[in-house]
């Protein structure tokens, strides 16, 4: 039998539809738009697009899009002190700085900087930590977004068995997280994991978040697993090709006969993160603005 293929692209477009149509009701309530501030330092190609397609994404669902292009020689201080006025703006709910920035520039101490309840990836150790202990804040938005995969496809998660293949403070550590939340028994391997595919094989649902191209393959897998596979990876130019293809982490092919449903490399993990930014920024604005929004309307 052949495997489901989970359509994370037309469910992002859902999302996002059900996101923009929620947000005109808070420009109506609340007099003024949802806003999400993104910061781009340097002039990385594959940022910039990111960036641009954020922006995009944020005005077609009916939000305020700030976009800040800094220099790629621009100081700590300088890009602490844009924060700064982003956190005091009211018209920003979200703030979003584009990683990874230049190597000179100290990641953590500016996502420390952002105010938590303005941190819409979800990358502060503040989120982290209510995450941690179920308090809601913000969870970093693409294992948000597999959660939402999961639970749409299988329901109930309880007591399955789940393996993360990753350990990453974006991806594996809160997918792992998330699924604890969600009653699964959970395994979070990583390059030091003992006889990995034995590990993987016990797997109800299985997440890859590694960066390796189609490490995944069919005798790691459990008959009828739920695959999730976030791996972004660009393989060498075929001949004819200008760019390689874009593949995930699992040999989509190899596996389609074991695995119940997976992820396609593109259209599967990749269009839910944007999605759920844009989730993230809507009940941000809600927040600050003391407005009530429904318990999982979106
Ligand atoms: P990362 O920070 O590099 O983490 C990779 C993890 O994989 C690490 O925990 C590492 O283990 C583990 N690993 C590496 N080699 C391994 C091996 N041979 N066996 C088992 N585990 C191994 O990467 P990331 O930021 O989490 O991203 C993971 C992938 O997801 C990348 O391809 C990235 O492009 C993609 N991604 C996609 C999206 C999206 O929107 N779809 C978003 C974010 C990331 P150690 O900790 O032991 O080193």
């Amino acid at each position: 039998m052949s495997a489901e293929r989970i359509d994370g692209k037309a469910f992002a477009a859902d999302l996002r539809e059900r996101v923009g149509a929620i947000a005109a009701d808070f420009e109506n309530t609340a007099g003024r738009k949802a806003g999400l501030a993104v910061v781009l330092v340097g002039d990385d190609p594959a940022s910039t697009v990111y960036v641009r397609s954020k922006g995009k994404a944020t005005v077609a669902a009916n939000m305020a899009s700030f976009e800040h292009r800094l220099p790629a020689d621009t100081s700590d201080d300088s890009l602490l002190a844009l924060v700064e006025q982003l956190n005091n703006d009211p018209a920003v709910d979200g703030i979003l700085v584009q990683l990874p920035l230049p190597a000179h520039l100290d990641e953590q101490t500016i996502i420390s900087a952002i105010s938590p309840d303005k941190d819409v990836d979800g990358f502060h150790v503040i989120n982290a930590g209510r995450l941690s202990v179920g308090q809601s804040g913000f969870v970093p938005c693409t294992p948000l977004g597999c959660i939402m995969l999961l639970t749409d496809r299988l329901g109930d998660l309880s007591g399955l068995e789940a393996v993360v293949i990753g350990r990453s403070n974006i991806v594996g550590k809160p997918m792992a997280q998330l699924l604890l939340d969600a009653n699964a028994t959970v395994t979070i391997a990583h390059s030091r994991t003992k006889d990995l595919p034995a590990v993987v094989r016990r797997a109800d649902i299985v997440v890859a978040a590694v960066g390796r191209a189609h490490m995944v393959k069919k005798d790691w897998l459990k008959d009828g697993a739920t695959v999730i596979d976030v791996g972004i990876n660009r393989l060498p130019p075929a001949e004819g090709e200008e760019k390689g293809r874009l593949v995930g982490d699992v040999d989509y092919q190899d596996v389609a006969d074991t695995a119940g449903a997976i992820t396609p490399v593109p259209g599967g993990v990749g269009p839910m993160t944007i999605a759920v930014l844009l989730r993230n920024t809507l009940v941000a604005a809600h927040r600050n603005a003391a407005i009530d929004l429904a318990e999982g309307a979106i």
